[in-house]
């Protein structure tokens, strides 16, 4: 298989094709590094079924050779990145995954597109089932990427009702793991503030919570749904809850860090709860995912450690 992936030099991108490739696939990298990084790839680059462009996807997205599937991860996907880069993520949104999107037509591909939790923005159900419509406010700052990836849902629906494109969009929860850049989200914030021996930043009281998913685990749910080619769209995440609190004190501990912790304001719009139903992804796919919390904090903070220690 010859895959495309938009947005291979992030984090979850890095990872999937580091997955493709170890199974025997052929992966072209296609990616702007305006939030992904070259080393993300450094290891990638000598394997002789890797390829990188760099190319902006809201651009263009012109491919030669076959293409069997195309994975559309391109977007700023951190508050902090998708704040600073407000207009480039609808841009990438809109003409990105309409661009990639044709892409799978002209080639007779299969679409991955890799839409958020944040479409459900601050949810009144919980836990959110793929048919919750969402709590979004269309104007507000994180508007710019949750109405963005509820855009993308969309056009990736009219490209399949329209042109027959086989399409599949699931729907990530916060994930984490190495390669994490430290982009303002929870996990790098605490785990680079610990190993510092800094304060620990928890926003508001810390009682609000997210659902953490080990990067290896979704990336087995992304590879699972290429293979089940169902439409979704599909929840990918942990159900399993935890308090921003209690995940900087696991942090804390991981790190052998005395740090203390101190409150600051939440930004607004932050959702006070995030747990996802995945009744669909065990149905349909097969999946769950396996790593307990704790082993897969150790294997990031390892990886912080070691990616601080060789930083000049
Ligand atoms: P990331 O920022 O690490 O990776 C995104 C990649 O897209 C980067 O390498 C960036 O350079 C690239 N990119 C951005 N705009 C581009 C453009 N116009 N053209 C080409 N490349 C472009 O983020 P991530 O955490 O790896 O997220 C990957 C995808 O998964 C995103 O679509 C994101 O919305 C989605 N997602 C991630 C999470 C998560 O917890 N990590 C949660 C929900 C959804």
């Amino acid at each position: 298989m010859r895959a495309v992936v938009t947005g291979g030099a992030g984090f979850v991108g890095s990872h999937l094709s580091e997955r493709l490739l170890s199974r025997g696939d052929d992966v072209l990298c296609v990616d702007n590094l305006s939030t992904g990084h070259a080393k993300n790839i450094a290891s990638l680059l000598d394997h002789a079924g890797f390829h990188f462009v760099r190319q902006d996807v809201s651009v263009g997205l012109e491919i030669t050779g076959r293409v069997d599937v195309v994975c559309h991860l391109a977007s700023p996907a951190s508050p902090r990145d998708y704040l600073r880069l407000p207009v480039e993520t609808l841009l990438v949104g809109s003409y990105g995954t309409r661009n990639a999107l044709e892409l799978a037509r002209r080639h007779d591909a299969a679409f991955l597109l890799t839409s958020t939790s944040e479409v459900y923005g601050d949810p009144r159900v919980h836990p959110q089932p793929e048919s919750y419509w969402g709590n979004v406010n269309p104007v507000g700052v994180r508007s710019v990427y949750d109405e963005a990836k509820r855009f993308s849902e969309a056009m990736t629906m009219a490209y399949r009702r329209t042109h027959g494109v086989r399409t599949t969009i699931v729907r990530i929860f916060n994930a984490y793991g190495p390669r994490m850049g430290d982009d303002g989200r929870a996990v790098p914030t605490f785990v680079t503030q610990a190993l510092a021996g800094l304060p620990l930043t928890v926003t508001g009281d810390g009682s609000q919570t997210r659902s953490l998913c080990y990067v290896d685990d979704l990336v087995t749910g992304l590879v699972l749904a290429l293979k089940a080619g169902v439409s979704g769209p599909v929840n990918l995440g942990n159900p399993e809850e935890v308090t921003v609190r209690r995940l900087a004190l696991a942090i804390r501990e991981i790190c052998g860090s005395s740090s203390p912790l101190t409150y600051v304001p939440r930004p607004p719009d932050d959702p006070q709860q995030r747990r996802p139903d995945i009744s669909a992804a065990r149905r349909d796919l097969g999946w769950a995912p396996r790593t307990p919390l704790t082993d897969g904090l150790a294997r990031t903070v390892s990886w912080f450690r070691n990616t601080l220690a060789n930083t000049p």
